[in-house]
């Protein structure tokens, strides 16, 4: 993934037909969770409208807490399927353990994996050997070198469809969940051609942040951004707060429409 292999230029990762690179502005949106098909609906309606092209949303939920909602699992991937047959949104959704990569890659367009595993070795091979895009988030503890060490674990494992999401990592501040490294989008790109998002959901834990967040991703040259979205956050059943709605994403497709070219 290094520039050794590709010196000059920058990649572009084709999902279910939708383009994530240089040369568009990719708005990732929907729910943390899968929790109902209606609100999984309403979600991807809602990410549809403000011009985005592809779902997200977990199945599988790694949280904090064993006794946290965990996710749907092969019901959440079946209503992520139906939902994607009735929006025409191609599916990014989080694989957590690698006797589940091959079921998670029949549902899916892209296969998510997230920063509690970004160094989880044999979930990077099996997911490098699935035939399917990997969205890789940063590890909220690792270096950049680590984390595109652990993208040479999927490339090696023959898949080169690989796009690189910065999400936060832990700092001393307590006013944000995670700090988002704004200055890892710049570095990265001198240190590899693969593509990469911003999650500002994630990252700050907080909706009044997605915005200038997001703003700042598409400023310092990130080839999009992944949000959460949801109709009714006061009853998530993972990251309500961070949630954006209506409103709020009218303001962000409006404000990554005049810094990008939002496709
Ligand atoms: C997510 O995107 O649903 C998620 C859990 O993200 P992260 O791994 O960055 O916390």
């Amino acid at each position: 993934v290094s520039r050794e292999h590709r010196p000059e230029g920058r990649s572009t990762v084709v999902v279910g037909g939708v383009s994530i690179g240089p040369d568009t502005t990719t708005l990732v949106a929907g729910p943390c969770a899968v929790e109902t098909p209606e609100q999984t609906l309403e979600a991807a309606l809602m990410a549809k409208k403000a011009g985005a092209t592809l779902l997200r949303g977990g199945a599988f939920k790694p949280r904090t807490s064993p006794y946290a909602f965990q996710g749907l699992g092969e019901l959440g991937l079946r209503i992520l399927a139906d939902v994607r047959a009735e929006t025409g949104l191609p599916v990014v959704t989080e694989v957590v353990a690698p006797h589940d990569v091959d079921m998670v890659a029949e549902y899916a367009d892209m296969l998510q994996i997230g920063t509690r595993n970004m160094q989880n070795f044999g979930l990077l091979q099996a997911a490098g050997r699935a035939g399917k895009p990997v969205l890789l988030k940063r590890g909220m503890n690792s270096t950049i070198e680590e984390w595109l060490m652990a993208a040479e674990y999927i490339a090696q494992r023959g898949c080169l469809d690989i796009v690189l999401c910065e999400r936060g990592i832990r700092t001393f501040e307590t006013s944000t969940r995670n700090t988002l490294d704004v200055s890892a989008v710049p570095v990265v790109q001198r240190l590899s051609h693969l593509p990469v998002m911003i999650d500002p959901s994630h990252s700050g834990g907080r909706r009044d942040l997605v915005l200038p967040l997001s703003r700042a991703a598409i400023a310092v040259g990130a080839d999009g951004v992944l949000v959460d979205v949801h109709p009714h956050p006061e009853e998530a059943l993972c990251d309500g707060p961070q949630a954006l709605v209506t409103e709020d994403l009218q303001e962000l497709s409006q404000a990554l429409d005049a810094l990008g070219t939002l496709m």
